[in-house]
Formats: C-alpha cells, sequence, structure tokens
C-alpha cells in the first residue's frame, strides 16, 4: 500500500466546459482536503449533493460529492471525486484550494500508476485503460475492454504457471536424479516445452492482431503526378480531402487521413509527387515524401494504366525498390481509360492491383489487399488489445523457449534449459508487471494523460 505518499489530485474529465467535470483526490488526507470543501462526507460508496467552498468559506460550485474509502477505490486509496459544473474556472479553484489544502497536482498517470502499485490492476490493464480511451474503432474499443477485464493477463498467467510447473520439475530433477542424461531424454520435458511453444505462439498471434487494431497500418500514397493519388485518397476516405486537378504537381504537400476498414486503423498519406523538381516548396514536399515512405508499413504506388508499361523503366520504381523493396503494391489507376477489368497480378514481383479511383471499381480488392497486408486475421476475433512492448517481450519469451529446446535436444544440458524458462518467466512477467523496473513503469505511466 502507498499509504504514506502525497494526496494528490486533478481533472478526470476532459479538458473544457462541458455539462459536468470530475475532479478526483486520492490518497491518505483524501478525505480531510474534501470535508474541508464539502463539510461533511457521504459515507463510502455513496454521493452526497453540497455546497463546494474555498478556505475562506467563500462558495465555488454545488455540485455532487462520492467518497470511497481504502481499498475499496480505483486507486486502491481513499478517494473522493467532485462532480461539479463543467467549468475550467470552477475546476481551478477547486484544484487551487486542494492544493492550498496540502494535496498536489497529479502527474500523468499518477491514479492509474497508484492503482498498479496497490494491486487494483496489472500493468496490461492499466494500459488497456489508456487504449480504450484513445482507441480510434469500435473494434480497437472492444480489444482494450478485453484487455481490461483481464483476458490477456489471463493468458499470460497461464503460461507463466505452465513455465514455472516446468523449471520447479526440471530443476528438482537435476538435483536428485542420478543419471541427468536419461532424464532429459525420457521425452517429457520435451513435450512439455512444444506445449509451451504453441501455447506461446497463438498469444504471440493474437498480440500481433490485438496491436494491429491499436496502432493500424501505416501507408503512403506514392506515384508520378496526375496518376490518381489525391483522387484514390479520397475515393478511399470518402472525402473531398486533395484538391484534384488536371495539373500536374498539384499536390506539394503532405496529406493525412485516417480510415479504417473492418476496425482496421488505416493511417494513410498522400505525398508529392517524387519528380525531380527545382522549385523549393515542391523539393520540400519531397524529402518529406521519402520520410514518410521510409516510415510506411505499405506503399500504394500509383501508376496510370495508360502509362503501366513505362513505370519500370521509371527513375521512380528504381528509387521505391531501393528505398522499400517488399512494401510496395502498384495501383494500376484509370482502368476505365483502357477498359482493363479490376484484377489483382503478381508481376515484377509485385502485388498490382487494377482499379479506377474515379470510377470505384476494384477498390474493394484493393481493401482486401490492404487487410492481408496488415496480417488481418478475422478468425482471430475475440483478441485483447496489445502494444509494441508485450510484442517485444513475447518475442524476446519466445527466443529463449527456442534456446530451451535447443540445450535440451542438442545439449542435453538441464541446468541451461532451466535457465532458459527463468529468462521466458522474467520476459512474461514483464507484460503483466509482475517484473518491473522503474524506468519501465515511468515511461508508461508519462505517456498517460493527466487525471487517468
Ligand atoms: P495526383 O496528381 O496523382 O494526385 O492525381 P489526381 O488525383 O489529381 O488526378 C489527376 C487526374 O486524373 C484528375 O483529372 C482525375 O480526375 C483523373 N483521374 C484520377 N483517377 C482516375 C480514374 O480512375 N479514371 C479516370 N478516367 N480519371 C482519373
Amino acid at each position: 500500500m502507498t499509504a504514506n505518499i502525497d494526496t494528490i489530485c486533478a481533472l478526470a474529465s476532459a479538458v473544457g466546459k462541458g455539462g459536468v467535470s470530475v475532479v478526483r483526490v486520492s490518497g491518505a488526507k483524501a478525505h480531510t482536503y474534501a470535508g474541508a470543501i464539502a463539510g461533511a462526507l457521504p459515507v463510502a460508496g455513496q454521493y452526497r449533493f453540497c455546497s463546494f467552498r474555498e478556505s475562506n468559506a467563500q462558495l465555488i460550485d454545488q455540485g455532487l460529492v462520492l467518497s470511497f474509502t481504502a481499498p475499496h477505490s480505483f486507486t486502491g486509496e481513499d478517494v473522493v471525486e467532485f462532480h461539479c459544473h463543467g467549468s475550467p474556472v470552477v475546476v481551478d479553484q477547486l484544484l487551487h484550494t486542494l492544493t492550498t489544502l496540502g494535496a498536489r497536482l497529479a502527474r500523468p498517470g499518477e491514479f492509474s500508476e497508484r492503482a498498479f502499485l496497490n494491486d487494483k490492476l496489472d500493468l496490461t490493464q492499466a494500459e488497456a485503460i489508456a487504449d480504450l480511451i484513445d482507441s480510434s474503432t469500435i473494434t480497437s474499443a472492444r480489444h482494450a475492454l478485453r484487455s481490461l477485464q483481464g483476458e490477456f493477463s489471463k493468458r499470460i498467467n497461464e503460461l507463466v504457471k505452465q513455465v514455472i510447473e516446468l523449471r520447479v520439475y526440471i530443476e528438482a530433477s537435476i538435483d536428485f536424479v542420478d543419471e541427468e542424461i536419461d532424464f532429459l531424454q525420457e521425452g517429457k520435458i520435451e513435450a512439455r516445452l512444444l506445449a509451451i511453444l504453441a501455447t506461446l505462439t497463438l498469444v504471440l498471434q493474437q498480440a500481433q492482431q490485438g496491436s494491429l487494431l491499436r496502432e493500424g497500418l501505416r501507408v503512403v500514397i506514392a506515384g508520378e503526378p496526375n496518376a490518381g493519388k489525391s483522387t484514390l485518397l479520397n475515393a478511399l476516405s470518402g472525402q473531398d480531402l486533395a484538391i484534384v486537378t488536371p495539373i500536374p504537381g498539384t499536390t506539394r504537400d503532405i496529406l493525412r487521413q485516417e480510415i479504417q476498414i473492418d476496425g482496421i486503423p488505416i493511417h494513410l498519406t498522400d505525398t508529392a509527387g517524387l519528380r525531380h523538381s527545382d522549385d523549393l516548396v515542391e523539393q520540400e514536399g519531397i524529402r518529406r515524401a521519402k520520410a514518410a515512405i521510409g516510415n510506411a508499413d505499405r506503399i500504394l504506388l500509383v501508376v496510370d494504366a495508360q502509362q503501366q508499361a513505362s513505370l519500370y523503366s521509371s527513375a521512380l520504381w528504381q528509387e521505391l525498390l531501393e528505398l522499400a523493396p517488399t512494401r510496395i503494391s502498384v495501383i494500376v489507376n484509370k482502368i476505365d481509360l483502357v477498359a482493363a477489368t479490376p484484377s489483382q497480378q503478381q508481376l515484377e514481383n509485385t502485388p498490382h492491383l487494377f482499379v479506377s479511383a474515379q470510377t470505384g471499381i476494384g477498390l474493394n480488392l484493393l481493401k482486401q489487399h490492404l487487410k492481408d497486408c496488415a496480417g488481418f486475421n478475422p478468425a482471430n476475433d475475440g483478441g485483447f488489445t496489445a502494444r509494441r512492448r508485450h510484442l517485444n517481450a513475447l518475442a524476446v519469451a519466445n527466443t529463449h523457449l527456442h534456446a530451451a529446446l535447443f540445450q535440451l535436444q542438442i545439449n542435453k544440458a538441464g541446468e541451461l534449459v532451466a535457465q532458459e524458462l527463468r529468462e521466458v518467466q522474467q520476459a512474461l512477467d514483464e507484460i503483466t508487471g509482475r517484473f518491473t523496473t522503474d524506468d519501465l513503469l515511468g515511461a508508461i505511466f508519462s505517456s498517460f494523460c493527466i487525471g487517468k
């Protein structure tokens, strides 16, 4: 418990004007400070309509006060919430009065951090709160909620349990069995290692999907001026965002747009054409386009169907092959002008999609292609939200599991198998926060917003 640390306060609802704002206070002195503002507090778990007053008895506002007693609160500490009118001035006065009384303004994520430190949530659940708030699609919100309810942690904890059981078995046997080789070769350990590996692979797949739904796919639309990039961006996003004109070189800056396909957030970037130019503004556009291409998960290289033949000898094609050889999809656009049918073909070792951005034909193929590129698997639904940090930890666990198998099958070294399993366990424990460092906690919670 964190009984002796500061009592903290912050606006817990969104910043700005609204019907109601919520100011949250948490810590050992929460009831004392809140009592000084609102008079008698309601009993724990209940609310009361009160007048809120400054220390000099000046009225600030009237509203509801909710009271919670440790450990039965979000943070696990004594907590009071003021539900005042949604005025930034009222909120300021409440926070000012609380700090005058002795409370401290909370750092970003500090309420969630205390909930974690007081065992109210594990780390993946605390992260899931931030992910739920940040989610941009219904699917990603549902995944975050599943993680918040403990779905992801449960899968990790089951894995950890299997790893611990196997470690105990191996370590005990090493101590007591005379013939270590026989014991290692009897096949039981190998079977259990393979079972853990199979479960880990499944969790990793689901986590990858969760991470994709959280972070989305970064897609750059590139191509010669007038190929139809802006038209494609507009067609995919369903909005008239980019200026479409028949004069080459119109799109001088980078345009970004978020769309979603079946719940996957797609971050679309329309770049300036990559042609060489003496125009300074256009040169800057080209520089930014190259940076965007470097960071993209997929590059849609748009080409006018009437000029497809000359694409492969163009400087742009060569340049893109150098920048991102495996991430290019060629969008052969304006097929309405050459009377071609929409299709997907593998040409020049690169997927080609034949579409017309203007008439819309073939765009469904393109959307499906983007989902395929993202590794989206609809059968994997029921998943949870996951972050890059989780994927990295799962990858580390996976590497050490393979190393454990190697030590068993090739080196027949029981001690080393046990050592690798310890590493597996540590990597998995980092996900739920059972094993953490202050640096890791600092990095995670500081990315939360204040009041969370
Ligand atoms: P960008 O310079 O690559 O962004 O190209 P734009 O999107 O501005 O399009 C250039 C011209 O091509 C415009 O006149 C568009 O209307 C036209 N265009 C774009 N897509 C198609 C298409 O699928 N079919 C036809 N016929 N014209 C298109």
